[in-house]
Order: C-alpha cells, then structure tokens, then sequence
C-alpha cells in the first residue's frame, strides 16, 4: 500500500515548488490507488500561523488535490498538526534516549568553536560527538552549573546509502555526518526529528520531495533505522525521490523571494489549477515527448516516478502561461464565463452574480476572446469596455487616438454612416464603415478602423471591432465615437 505525503510548514504562503512536490504525491498515490495524507510541519511555533495553515488548505482545495488523511479529514494517525503531536515526541526521544540512539549534549557554542578550530582541516567537521560518552559526574556538573542540553542523536560510522528513485544509488559516509540537534535545550523537538518521526507512525512508503532536502536525508535515515529497531512505525525506511531543482532567472534556484514563485500570485493572475499544475508537471516529468499539454486525470494514469528527469528544470513563466492558455481553451463557453465572472467582479465591472444583461453580453463575448486569452485576468483589459458605462471609458492616452489628422474626418463618417445602417449586425456595421471610410475617404484600413477601436473600447488591442460594437450595441457606440470626437 502506497502512503506518500505533503508536510508544509504554515509559514508563509505556498510556492511553486512546494507545490510541485503535492502534485507529485499526489500523482503518485492516485496512480498507485495509494493514499495522499497531509500533515502540517507547525513545530516552529514562532514561524507559523494560523492565516499561513488556512491558505495552504485552501490552496490544495483550489488546485484539486484533495488528501485522503490529514487536517479537516481525519485519519488512522490523527492529529495531522505537529503542534498537537507533542507527547508522541517527547515518548520517542525518551526512547532513543535510554536506547542510547541519542545523547544529550552539554555543548555550549563557544566551546564547539574552540574544539573545532583545533581539528585538523579537511578532515570531519561538525559537531565532534563530545557529550556521546558522558559519565554521570560530568552530567551531575553541567547540571549543577544549570546547562540545558540539546538532543542529539548519535550516528554510526559506516556507508549511509539508499537507491533513489529519482537519483539512482545515492550514499554517505557516516563519518562526515555529525551527530545531529533533534530537541532544543528548551525541550522544542525539530524538523529534523518531527519528521521522520512522523513519517514513521504514520507508515509512510514514499518520500518525494525537493532535491534541496537530500542532505537532511542520511540523517533521516538514521533515524528511521533507530525507529525501527525500537519498533516506533512499521519498521522499514521509506524510499526516496528527491525531485529536481528548480531554476529561475540567471540559473539561479528559485527561491521563496523570487518574483513569480509564489502560488498566490498565478491564482490571482487567473492561472487555472489544471494549467497551473500541467506546468508544474513538466518541471522535471513529461507526459510523452511530443506532448506538453495534459490534464492532471491524464497525469495521474501515466505517471512514473522513475521517469522523473534528476537535471535541474527551468522555471519558465512564458511556458506557464502558454500552457495555461491551452487549458483555457479546453474549457466550454459556459465554463470559461463561468471562471471569468470573479475577475470581472472583483473589478467592480458586474456584479456577482452578474446581472442578466451583463450575463448575456460576457456569454456573447466569450467566443471572442478565448483565443486570445493566456490568464483570466486577461478579461478585465480585453472586455472591461463592454461592462463599462459610455461616460466612464477611459481613453488609454497612448492608443494614439486623434495622432492622425485623418481621425476627425473617420470618426465624423463613421458616425454619419452607422447612424443610419438598417440592420446593426458586425457583417453590416464591418461592410459599411469598409465603403464609408476605406473606399469613401480612402484612408487604408488599418487607420481607418484604428481611430474607430480606440473609440470603442478605449484600447488599441481589443476583440473584433465589429462583433465588438454589434454588443454593444448602437447607442453606445455612437455616443462613444461622439465622446471621442469632443
Ligand atoms: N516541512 C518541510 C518543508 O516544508 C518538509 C520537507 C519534507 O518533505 O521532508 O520543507
């Protein structure tokens, strides 16, 4: 039975690449009829909150990857909040302890410096396992001087290696590992234990996560063997894959900071989820080799986490959005209207719901820009000019409207000729103002319908002009080229 899980820390909003290792998981698990559980990584009491917990929920809920165990769902292995996990902890250590897998440590870090700056270079480095052997005196004294120690827990000389399914044979020389910090002199347990800890009681098979994790690994792995031989979790080490980094600008590593990593940010830009993950999806997988576009159902059936490529990925935000307009265009008119509609609300361009009216004309200019369109936001720039009373459109200053000297005459003839057109359709509308304007003043067509457009929507790019005006309608369009004449 495959159990993988995603344990993010509430500590900020979520990026790209943690949202990278959830999709993998949880494709992983899908494709596996495993399970996906969500655990929440909240022992840094100073670092997270309560709004961060919130966000990364509802940021999983938005994307579609539903957990199967964890926060708000429950489980076999609940609580899923290391906050609440504490006595399951401090039992643990208690047993590494008397078991002799950890140590106390007296340490202050004056006198590690001390001890470290008299080694010879080039050998080990790190802490120098100093407090493993302590006699009951010399506790006695450091407690008579009121040191708090930390924990460490000890690890063995000797070859720590394990087969990476992403990575292949990965392997560590115990000897350079330093017996490590697991509990805080002041009794906090940390990332390095809670983890796998955890991963261990909550029988976790698969650990696919950032290759910025693999040198946390050996001493995972430490652990989960002192774990299995105290019988805490089912017994065995989990396998690994450590999915590859993820590059940004400059070859660079993407990091939280960087422009462009943080999730928030594609959903407010009108990413949609399956757009959004089927980018994600490519840093470091593939679908086929002549094949970019896939939704997340169609991941979940073919994915392989031996396939995983383990050369760094370039994150390119082009890419994403020409991905996500590919997923636009999967949508049908009505889902499409039915995802644009909060854009333009949160515009204050229609109301949510729309009303009628402003339902009908979005429905009516859907099949207009969806070709164009590479985010939702996009809506509010390319149709705000048909939600926008005539009074109210802005004229965008660098449209260049009234550049040519030409603009007065074409808007002049075009107002005389579509005030008296019979039939307000775009054929009639676009046949007329060609005889008035292009043959009539013979002005060439691109300037003769520019001055026209900017009229019309404010804009230099819009929609098709003529379906555009034929929405709008005619009272509309006439008092806006007037508008744009005074
Ligand atoms: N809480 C850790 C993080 O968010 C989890 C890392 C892991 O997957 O082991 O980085």
């Amino acid at each position: 039975q495959v159990r993988v899980r995603f344990p993010p820390s509430p500590t900020g909003n979520l990026h790209v690449g943690n949202v990278r290792s959830a999709l993998f998981n949880y494709a992983f698990a899908r494709h596996h009829g495993g399970t996906f559980v969500l655990r929440i990584e909240d022992t840094d009491a100073a670092r997270s909150t309560e709004e961060s917990y919130r966000g990364v929920l509802e940021s999983l809920r938005w994307l579609g990857l539903d957990w199967d165990e964890g926060p708000e769902k429950g489980g076999p292995h609940e609580p899923y909040l290391q906050s609440q996990r504490g006595h399951l902890y401090r039992d643990v250590v208690e047993r590494l302890l008397a078991s002799g897998h950890a140590y106390r440590c007296y340490c202050t870090k004056e006198e590690q410096d001390a001890r470290e700056a008299a080694r010879p270079k080039g050998g080990p480095s790190g802490y120098d396992g100093h407090c493993r052997e302590l006699t009951a005196e010399q506790v006695a004294g450091f407690e008579a001087e009121g040191r708090s120690p930390v924990v460490r827990v000890r690890v063995p000389d000797g070859e720590i290696g394990f087969d990476d399914l992403v990575r292949g044979r990965v392997s560590f020389d115990g000897a350079h590992v330093p017996d490590y910090v697991v509990v805080r002199a002041n009794g906090d347990p940390l990332y390095t234990l809670v983890n796998p800890v955890d991963d261990a009681l909550m029988g976790i098979t698969h650990v696919l996560r950032g290759e910025d994790l693999l040198s946390s690994t050996p001493r995972q792995i430490v652990l989960y063997r002192a774990l299995a031989e105290l019988g805490v979790g089912p017994g065995r080490t989990p396998r690994f894959g450590h999915l590859p980094i993820v590059m940004g600008e400059g070859n660079r590593r993407l990091s939280k900071r960087d422009a462009g990593s943080g999730l928030a940010e594609y959903r407010e830009r009108g990413f949609l989820p399956e757009g959004l993950l089927n980018y994600l999806a490519l840093l470091g997988w593939g679908i086929a080799e002549d094949r970019d576009v896939f939704t997340l159902a169609e991941m979940v059936a073919a994915f392989d986490i031996r396939k995983v490529n383990a050369n760094p990925a370039r994150f390119d935000p082009k890419k994403a959005e020409a991905i996500n307009a590919e997923h636009i265009r999967m949508l049908t008119d009505a889902e499409l209207t039915r995802h644009l509609v909060p854009f333009l609300a949160g515009a204050g361009l229609v109301g949510q719901p729309p009303a009628p009216e402003q339902q009908a004309r979005l429905e009516a200019v859907v099949p207009l820009v969806r070709e164009r369109m590479t985010t939702l936001s996009e809506i509010v720039a390319m149709a705000g000019f048909l939600f926008t009373a005539d009074e109210d459109l802005q004229i965008d200053p660098g449209a260049g409207l009234g550049a040519k000297p030409d603009d007065v005459h074409v808007l002049r003839a075009a107002i005389g000729v579509l005030a008296e057109l019979a039939d307000w359709r775009h054929e009639e509308i676009q046949a007329a103002l060609r005889e008035a304007l292009v043959d009539g003043l013979g002005i060439k067509p691109k300037f003769a319908f520019a001055p026209v457009r900017v009229a019309i929507t404010g804009r230099k790019v819009s929609p098709p002009l003529f379906e555009s005006m034929e929405l709008l309608g005619r009272t509309s369009s006439l008092l806006r080229l007037q508008s744009a004449l005074a």
